[in-house]
């Protein structure tokens, strides 16, 4: 059964908390960007203040054996200083009973990187290259038995489990999923988890409407999943940067130098044929901002996005096009921003993004619910300054694709159950 940080009884109890503490670091070791640290402490903190103790787990990058420069003693002292005490550390994740046992009410415990063990992920590694397809049956099926065991230990640490780390919300690893099933009474979310999940529910479950889906990126290949779910459940799909184009090509468009996939034409016409059946309003670009090259001090000049010449490829939202957005996004009460609408790493051709976080700020102000998630415009939202002036900015960018995709997420299932 499913419980609550705010309703749940820690005095005296040990919770083992899996927060995502993947922060980068610099060749010094020293933490760049500490902001999935800060997104944990809410929650940690609330337990020690309700009288339990913390059992702190972490994956650091993709370590593939025991490798220091992947180890969180590294950031030990910096999760000391934000939480208020001081954090021990357990050098290996599998041999921290005593340590573990000693904890005392208000006492935490970092455990080191759950990826120094396959069984995190329940992926074998050191296979040989040429390994036949028997060999590698084995092995998978060899460390899913130890993983039994992993998940096991990790879980005699404590009386219960809390999960606050939306970022690997789905995988199915010992940590994030398989580790649940021994706190059948006693699972449950961190704020963060809580309040990722509150968004998308917001948004795919319970949205006041009209509802919009505002979706860029450069690949419709890297957002099919995303745009066939959409289409199915929202009442505008504005469809802008790179994406774009590939629409504009099987509609019969001369897109020039754009960027398109041909293989993914079928697609995009299935994508608007369904939009039309279900009466979905579908938002193109109407003319684009086009460079000669890939690159910031290329001219510029606005093209119909029908007849862009040979040699000019589309680079950004034109005023034409954020115009008609706007209106679509000024009119919802939901709104859902994945991707950004053009080059936005490139100044000259980041107007067109920018628009849209003006937009949805404006929106926001007037009352609409404004969730940006997964990729690239969670980074524009937040170094263009907007990330408190929209509803929720997602921490998770794979695990957020893949809940607009509609699916289950493994982090999710296994505490709902
Ligand atoms: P995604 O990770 O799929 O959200 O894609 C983000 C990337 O799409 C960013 O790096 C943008 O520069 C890129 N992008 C957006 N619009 C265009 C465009 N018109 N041409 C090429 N790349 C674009």
């Amino acid at each position: 059964m499913q419980q609550f940080i705010d309703s749940y009884d820690f005095t005296g109890k040990k919770a083992i908390v899996r927060v995502d503490f993947n922060v980068p670091l610099d060749e010094n070791f020293n933490i760049t960007d500490d902001t999935r640290i800060r997104r944990a402490m809410p929650t940690l903190k609330k337990i020690l203040e309700k009288g339990g103790a913390v059992i702190i787990m972490s994956h650091l990058g993709r370590p593939k054996k025991v490798d220091p420069k992947f180890s969180l003693s590294h950031i030990v002292d910096h999760v000391s200083e934000c939480l208020g005490v001081p954090v021990q550390f357990a050098a290996d994740c599998q041999k921290a009973d005593e340590q573990a046992a000693a904890l005392k009410p208000g006492e935490a415990l970092l455990l080191e990187n759950l990826r120094f063990y396959a069984e995190e992920e329940g992926k074998p590694r050191g296979l040989a290259e040429d390994a036949s397809e028997d060999e590698k049956k084995a092995a998978k099926k060899a460390v899913k038995e130890s993983q039994k065991a992993f998940v096991k230990k990790l879980a005699s640490y404590a009386d219960c489990y809390v999960n606050d780390a939306f970022g690997t919300a789905h995988r199915a690893h010992g940590s994030t999923a398989l580790i649940a099933e021994y706190f059948p009474n006693d699972k449950m979310f961190g704020y963060l988890m809580e309040g990722e999940i509150k968004a998308i529910d917001n948004v795919l479950k319970n949205a006041q409407r009209p509802l919009t889906a505002i979706i860029g990126g450069s690949k419709v290949s890297s957002k099919l999943a995303v745009l066939k779910n959409l289409v199915g459940k929202v009442d505008n799909l504005i469809i802008g940067g790179g994406m774009g184009y590939t629409f504009i090509k099987a509609l019969g468009g001369h897109i020039g130098m754009s960027l398109h996939e041909d293989d993914l034409m079928p697609d995009a016409l299935e994508i608007l044929n369904t939009a039309k059946e279900k009466g979905v309003n579908v938002s193109l670009s109407v003319a684009t901002v086009c460079g000669q090259a890939f690159d910031n001090d290329t001219p510029r000049q606005i093209f119909d996005i029908y007849n862009i010449p040979d040699d000019w490829e589309g680079m950004d939202a034109s005023p034409a096009s954020l115009e008609n957005w706007r209106k679509i996004i000024l009119a919802s009460k939901t709104i859902l921003w994945n991707g950004p609408v053009g080059v936005f790493e490139l100044p000259n051709f980041a107007k067109g993004t920018l628009q849209i976080a003006q937009d949805l700020a404006d929106a926001t102000a007037q009352g609409a619910y404004t969730l940006v998630g997964g990729g690239d415009s969670v980074a524009a939202v937040t170094q263009m300054g907007y990330a408190d002036k929209v509803s929720y900015v997602s921490t998770g960018g794979g695990a957020m694709l893949e809940a607009i995709e509609g699916k289950v997420l493994p982090g999710i299932a296994a505490i709902q159950d």
